[in-house]
């Protein structure tokens, strides 16, 4: 029980308790955490300046007890009455704030971790030869990607301009992306570093990761299909990464946690018997509104653990700040699909929308709002808040 009156329903109970950076009209950017319908005013509440820096990043590298400890206090102070006159006062309306990017970034790492997304590519993309690539069971497969245009959901998607070459053209040619696509994705924020040649054992995820976030990979289908080889993406995708604003920590999402079925014997580094951190997360997608898709998280084939093991098995450390994202969440139903690449099957079948258009990438003026729930530790559900950008269109060459 709460002193604090809840909405019915609400995502954000006690059991969540995700971490945000806000500002009100005074315009200082301070740590709040969500509950309810407010947030509470972190650096006020607890006197700590850590909570005043603009940024989830110098609490992250205080470590995971210093997360336990201050996620036991907040528990203790929402719930217990004696806490309420000090408490309260620092609670401020969600709807009077202005939220900012909670981390600054460090490394963007972006993995391939669905293996219905991997099949449905490798279908589109090399019709004649196996779906996934002969690693694709053995290592999770990822990327660097931009760090410096992380942004926060709201952010304006750009249409990028770039170089695109359809297989029947003769030549490249230079303009607006025409086949510009989301992908639904669930980030794993770093808190604690880890040491230059000392890899993280799958084991210790939670010693590193601080929090959850959702994941827009905006991709340009046209600019990324020609640049690719042999490298991988590029400019197809660095114009704009978006991601929710609320990073929800690892330690509410203890009731979500799966065991990921698989077929392959692991090497021994990527082992997660009997501590696997599958996350049982639905995701939903919206275009202008209307739901399109609820990508399952809990059937990815790689976990978290793998990938930051995978990640630093070459000695490579971790920085506070870095974020890896778990790469498209598809399921097996079309109405699964994590991108519009495989919800239009690469363009051949257009989706068909309430109003009776048709959409197969998107157009300027469109909105996707990409939210998740998770099952809480009190037996509802929490919310991991919602990623959403409306298409602009491109730059005017
Ligand atoms: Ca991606």
């Amino acid at each position: 029980m709460s002193w604090l009156d809840l909405p019915a329903g609400t995502g954000f109970g006690l059991d969540n308790l995700p971490y945000g950076v806000f500002s009100d009209a005074s315009g200082r950017r301070r740590t709040g955490v969500a509950i309810g319908d407010s947030v509470l005013d972190l650096a006020a509440a607890t006197g700590d300046d850590v909570h005043a820096t603009g940024s989830l990043n110098a609490f992250m590298a205080r470590g995971p007890q210093a997360w336990a400890d201050l996620r036991a206090r907040l528990t203790e102070w929402l719930t217990d009455d004696a806490h309420r006159a000090r408490v309260e006062p620092h609670l401020v309306p969600r709807s009077e704030v202005t939220l900012h990017l909670p981390v600054e970034v460090a490394d963007y790492v972006d993995f391939y971790s669905s293996q219905h997304h991997a099949e449905n590519l490798g279908r589109m993309f090399r019709p004649d030869s196996e779906p996934l690539t002969p690693n694709w069971k053995h290592l999770p497969i990822g990327y660097h990607g931009r760090a410096g245009t992380v942004a926060l959901s709201g952010t304006p998607v750009v249409r990028p301009n770039g170089q695109r070459k359809a297989p029947t053209d003769d030549a490249p040619t230079f303009g607006p992306s025409q086949r510009l696509d989301i992908e639904a994705e669930v980030g794993f924020v770093v808190g604690t570093p880890s040491r230059l040649g000392t890899p993280v054992p799958v084991a210790d995820v939670a010693d590193h990761v601080f929090g959850v976030c959702l994941v827009n990979d905006w991709s340009a289908r046209d600019i990324q299909s020609w640049e690719y080889v042999p490298l991988g993406p590029f400019l197809g995708k660095s114009f704009l990464t978006s991601v929710s604003p609320w990073v929800v920590p690892l330690a509410a999402l203890e009731a979500a946690r799966v065991a990921p079925v698989r077929d392959v014997p692991l090497l021994p580094y990527l082992d997660d018997t009997g501590r696997p951190w599958g996350l049982d997360l639905t995701l939903e997608v919206r275009l202008n509104g209307e739901l399109v898709s609820c990508p399952p998280f809990g059937l990815m084939y790689w976990t978290p653990a793998q990938q930051l093991a995978h990640m630093t098995v070459n000695g490579a450390s971790l920085r506070t700040g870095d974020l890896f994202a778990s790469g498209t969440v598809s399921g097996p139903g079309r109405d699964q699909r994590g991108s519009f690449i495989e919800l239009s099957w690469g363009g051949k079948e257009p989706l068909t929308l309430s109003d009776g258009s048709t959409r197969t990438f998107l157009e300027d003026g469109d909105v996707v709002t990409i939210t998740a729930t998770a099952p809480g530790s009190h037996g509802g559900r929490i919310a991991l808040g919602e990623v959403t950008g409306r298409i602009e269109p491109a730059p005017a060459l």
